[in-house]
């Protein structure tokens, strides 16, 4: 079976609104096995929506619009839907009563247009709308499926969840289920090298890596009866490249990197100091991201100058003169001096230069130290970075993110 999607309305066509429903769409029925073969964008006009409905119908299965169902003169999908199927529309009392019930609730006033709403194609599945007035529905004719649903994401979503993917759960014979693992500190090329054998010989499920900044997510799909089915299909071969990937894999699925590390942090009751030059903050912004990291997370400085690593952190003037503020041992000093003044487990540092000016050839853009010290020891990491200043100063601030959780799990 295959789909497309119509999204309809000016607002996308005028760049003020990104599509994100044809996204969700899109990737909720690639998991429900059904091909998405044409997305279309069409605005508030009658004449091209009819065109383009018209052209839908005749190469999908399924076509599935979304927007224009509101309760104003330029919402028009129901209306041309139903006279191209040559369907009549038809009040539906249930819905006009929850459209009137939504209102009552909200203590405003129904306007008479809200009345429109309710009008549905005869014979069609009606879909509740638990978090708007606009009502959805499904019409199956001559062999061909047509989905009607809401344009705010937030109806739109939980409408398609609750009542469209079960219904089409029942006509496709077949899901399809993902794990995605997401890996730090390995590149994709090598990742591959490493598991070439796997996803090369794989059918069911299949493995494919694919490289994000900074990082590398693995997908691993199963194509199967239901999901139970499909884990018994992932699960080794999971199990087989976690083995290979060791301590690279840091977390399944929508898991960041510094909720991961964030995490750890928590559950090993280990407290951390940051101390940031280049990256100016972003690294205790990130780890702060995470509910309940006060416990752990005790300070963090940005020292941006000589004069305040000094200052702050009591790296030593010799340090700076003889290595500059982008070296190993300044980084080293930096990670002490907060680690000690804050009186914390572990102090991390970062120094580097972040460009686009400020390169030399000994010490070129996108040069990193980041520097650790614990109650026992201090060791420190070298990078060598390349991109724009935004992309150096993320890359770095998971690169520190991921040394905190390595040492969390291996001691280093
Ligand atoms: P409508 O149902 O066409 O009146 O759309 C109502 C609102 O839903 C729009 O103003 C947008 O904010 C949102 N919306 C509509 N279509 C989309 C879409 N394809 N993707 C994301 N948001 C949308
Ligand atoms: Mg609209």
């Amino acid at each position: 079976m295959n789909a497309e999607i119509i999204a309809v309305g000016t607002e996308l066509l005028l760049g003020q609104i990104l599509n994100t429903n044809a996204q969700f769409l899109s990737v909720e029925l690639s998991n429900l096995g059904i091909n998405v073969y044409f997305q279309t964008v069409v605005g508030d006009n009658q004449q091209r929506l009819k065109e383009t409905f018209h052209t839908a119908l005749k190469r999908a299965d399924i076509v599935i619009l979304t927007g224009g169902l509101g309760p104003t003169k330029d919402d028009l999908t129901k209306e041309i839907v139903a006279e191209t199927l040559g369907l009549s529309l038809e009040l539906h009392k249930e819905s006009l009563d929850r459209i009137k019930t939504f209102f009552a609730a909200m203590h405003r006033e129904m306007a008479s247009n809200n009345e429109k709403q309710a009008y549905l194609p005869k014979g069609s599945i009606v879909l509740i709308n638990n978090n708007g007035t606009a009502p959805g529905c499904i019409i199956e004719k001559d062999d061909k499926i047509v989905v009607m649903l809401p344009g705010p994401p937030k109806e739109m979503k939980p409408m398609f969840r609750e009542s469209v993917y079960p219904y089409l759960r029942k006509k496709t014979s077949n899901i399809i289920y993902s794990r995605v693992l997401r890996i730090f500190g390995i590149g994709e090329s090598s990742l591959e090298q490493k598991l070439i054998d796997i996803i090369d010989n794989q059918n069911n499920p299949t493995v494919a890596p694919y490289a994000q900044e900074g990082e590398v997510t693995l997908r691993i799909t199963a194509k199967c009866e239901n999901e139970e089915a499909a884990e018994k299909l992932i699960v080794p071969v999971e199990n087989e490249i976690r083995n290979r990937l060791g301590i690279t894999v840091y977390g399944v699925g929508e898991e960041s990197l510094e909720e991961v590390t964030a995490k750890l942090l928590m559950e090993k009751e280990i407290t951390l100091a940051t101390a940031e030059s280049c990256t100016g903050g972003l690294l205790a912004e990130k780890i702060t991201r995470i509910p309940g990291i006060s416990k752990s997370f005790i300070t963090g400085v940005v020292t941006y100058s000589n004069a305040s690593k000094i200052q702050l952190l009591g790296v030593s003037i010799d340090t700076l003169n003889q290595y500059g503020a982008v070296s190993a041992q300044t980084a080293l000093e930096m990670a002490k001096g907060i680690r000690e003044r804050s009186n914390t487990d572990i102090g991390i540092s970062v120094t580097g230069i972040a460009g686009p000016g400020g390169g030399s050839e000994e010490k070129p853009v996108g040069l990193v130290y980041i520097g650790m010290a614990t109650r026992q020891k201090c060791w420190y990491s070298e990078l060598r970075l390349i991109g724009n200043r935004e992309k150096i100063r993320n890359i770095t601030t998971l690169n520190a993110l991921d040394m905190i959780r390595r040492y969390l799990l291996s001691g280093q």
